[in-house]
């Protein structure tokens, strides 16, 4: 019997079996798989926890915690990706002291997968960011960063691939336009390009070359710009694109409560999201896959 016929048979009778040997490999492959992501951005050098006087932040944040919900999710669910959307440095002595040493090597033992960057990981210039590389145990994405003839070349792709439980999740980056934001001084040769094109661009590969299940853009565009509505943002982003599944957001520290949901060019649901800043929530989304991969989700911010 050919497998394919197998498996329909299978199907058809999986009503009647409750315990079975032969045959169930076959319906795993039926069985419901979730891929749980979860993500920061702009967690700015917070590491310690807010004091007790900070107002309405005070005693939420800091990695301990984070590191602690993180490991009892995936203790929960081992088929989870943890990303972060960029401005990693400054905001703290840590960074001044430090140059992000301590960032990377704390995110590498919460085992962050992916990050992209923001304008102030630039803030000790690209050299400064480069300096701290060997302590990053985790990927770096940017696809609209040109850094050719600078010393991030090599180190920083356009997108990475993970697979998970047979799941194909393709990740790529944008970055934010740094000239204005930051002294060409600082992000020397580094080039930007067109954040929609390269993502259309992106998305394609991802989805229909790579052939991912889910793709999801890292971008550190910043959610919306209401003064100005000719800027790239991730709400336009979402709009004019094809292909992506999910954009995580940083740079105006928006938090949401749910993702977004933006309709892309092709009329298909893009979730859009952001957990405001400073390491004070965790953003979680649950995207589950049937057996012909058609996938639901369920996101919600986690208070640290
Ligand atoms: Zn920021």
């Amino acid at each position: 019997m050919k497998r394919r016929e197998f498996v329909k048979q299978t199907a058809v009778t999986a009503g009647l079996l409750t315990i079975g040997g032969a045959g169930l490999s076959s319906f795993s492959e039926n069985k419901t798989k979730k891929i749980t992501i979860l993500h920061t951005n702009d967690v700015h050098s917070h590491i310690d926890p807010f004091g007790p006087e900070d107002g309405r932040n005070s005693n939420k944040g800091g990695v301990a915690r984070r590191a602690t919900i993180i490991e009892n999710i995936r203790k929960e669910n081992p088929n989870t990706l943890l990303l972060d959307a960029g401005d990693i440095f400054q905001g703290t002595p840590y960074f001044n002291f430090y140059g992000g040493e301590l960032e990377f090597k704390l995110m590498s033992m919460l085992k962050y997968d992916v990050v992209t960057i923001g304008n102030h990981d630039f803030d000790n210039g690209i050299g400064g960011l480069h300096a701290q590389m060997p302590y990053a145990e985790f990927k770096f994405v940017s696809a609209n960063y040109d850094f050719t003839n600078t010393v991030m070349d090599t180190l920083v792709k356009p997108y990475e691939i993970i697979i998970k439980d047979n799941i194909k999740i393709g990740i790529f980056g944008l970055g934010i336009a740094l000239e204005g934001l930051v002294m060409k001084d600082l992000y020397k040769e580094t080039k930007y390009l067109d954040p929609i094109e390269i993502a259309q661009d992106m998305s394609a590969i991802l989805k229909n070359t790579e052939k991912c299940d889910l793709v999801i853009c890292l971008s550190h565009l910043g959610y919306d710009y209401k003064n100005e509505p000719d800027k790239v943002c991730d709400l336009s982003l979402a709009k004019a694109t094809e292909n992506i599944d999910l954009i995580i957001g940083g740079h105006t520290h928006t938090f949401l409560k749910e993702p977004t949901i933006v309709k892309n060019r092709k009329d298909r649901a893009v979730l859009v999201n952001q957990v405001g800043c400073y390491g004070l929530y965790l953003g979680r989304i649950d995207f589950y896959f049937d057996g012909q991969k058609n996938k639901t989700s369920e996101g919600r911010a986690i208070i640290i």
